[in-house]
């Protein structure tokens, strides 16, 4: 329960962080909310030669809306977007997302950055970031380049970021008019994670024609799918219950390995995403109308 020895670094800037982690690679490892990183490192699943604090940079920790879109800095917590008013107004979609995360205490120390770099297949935050095809800003001592959330979720506990990366800020965008959107979930009662997590986002017209559907699933595989055999079978369609529930069957589409564990079975939770994907899909377009 004791961790490995290691050497703590607390930058108080994002330069002086990258000019840190460029030098040790692979033998450090960021701290952000801790949430996940601490408790691997009691266990010694992570023993870390080099710690780099990123709670001191304070440039990473904000939620702000520009023209378009949210700017969501890596170190924001999941209370900051849990509360933000301007997130609930324009895309509560981040905000119900992060209310649904563990306890008070774990939503006012952990990260949406740690959470998404961590890559947990039962978190939450995924989810959201697919649903709203968010882009992924990567910093490092060599330079920036974005990555859309399609391409960054690479499997279990894997991504697309490079050892000596940060992720710095995740880019939203503001809902379109007639867009309604929910995100319904399974967890596992001791810790809050999801059996089967589903975020649903849908734009209609005003003839209630859907133009856009997006659909995202966690806790069901390794890592969080895009449900694009449901989001193909809405698009072009008025979204009466029968379109519905004949798009929510095809959530489980595609998955040959789910995950089954003494907390689910694999069918059970194929089960529930196509049930929670037509819960989710009903309470979006009732919102979107
Ligand atoms: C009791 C409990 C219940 C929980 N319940 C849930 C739940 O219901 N749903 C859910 O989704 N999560 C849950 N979590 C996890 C929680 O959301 C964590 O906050 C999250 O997984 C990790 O975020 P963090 O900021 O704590 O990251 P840390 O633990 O500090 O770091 C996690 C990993 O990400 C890396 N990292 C952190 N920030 C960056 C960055 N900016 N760039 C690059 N790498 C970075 C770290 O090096 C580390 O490898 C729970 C945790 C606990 C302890």
């Amino acid at each position: 329960m004791i961790p490995s020895k290691f050497e703590y670094h607390a930058p108080q800037t994002l330069p002086k962080a990258l000019r840190l982690l460029a030098e040790h690679k692979e033998d450090a490892k960021l701290l952000a909310g801790g949430q996940s990183l601490v408790p691997a490192m009691k266990l010694r699943l992570a023993t870390p030669v080099v710690l780099i604090d990123l709670n001191r940079v304070g440039a990473l920790r904000y939620v702000t809306q520009k023209d378009d879109h949210f700017a969501v800095g890596a170190m924001a917590t999941h209370y900051m977007l849990e509360s933000a008013r301007t997130v609930l107004r324009k895309c509560p979609l981040l905000a119900q997302v992060a209310s649904h995360i563990g306890d008070v205490q774990v939503r006012n120390r952990g990260t949406i950055g740690g959470s998404l770099v961590h890559a947990d297949p039962a978190a939450d935050w995924p989810t959201a970031i697919l649903a709203l095809d968010a882009e992924l800003k990567l910093s490092s001592a060599r330079g920036e380049r974005t990555v859309k959330a399609s391409e960054f979720f690479r499997g279990l506990f894997t991504t697309a970021i490079e050892p000596d990366e940060i992720l710095t800020e995740i880019k939203v965008s503001a809902f379109a008019p007639r867009t309604g959107s929910t995100y319904v979930k399974v967890e596992q009662p001791a810790s809050g994670f999801a059996l089967c997590g589903v975020a649903a986002m849908v734009t209609v017209n005003e003839q209630g024609i859907c133009q856009d559907a997006r659909v995202a699933i966690t806790g069901v595989t390794d890592k969080q799918i895009r449900a694009r055999g449901v989001e193909t079978a809405l698009k072009g369609q008025k979204l009466d219950s029968n379109v519905i529930t004949n798009a929510s069957t095809k959530a489980s589409e595609g998955i040959t390995s789910p995950l089954d564990d003494i907390h689910a079975s694999g069918d059970y939770r194929l089960h529930l995403a196509r049930t929670y994907t037509k819960r989710a899909l009903t309470e979006a377009v009732s919102r979107a109308k």
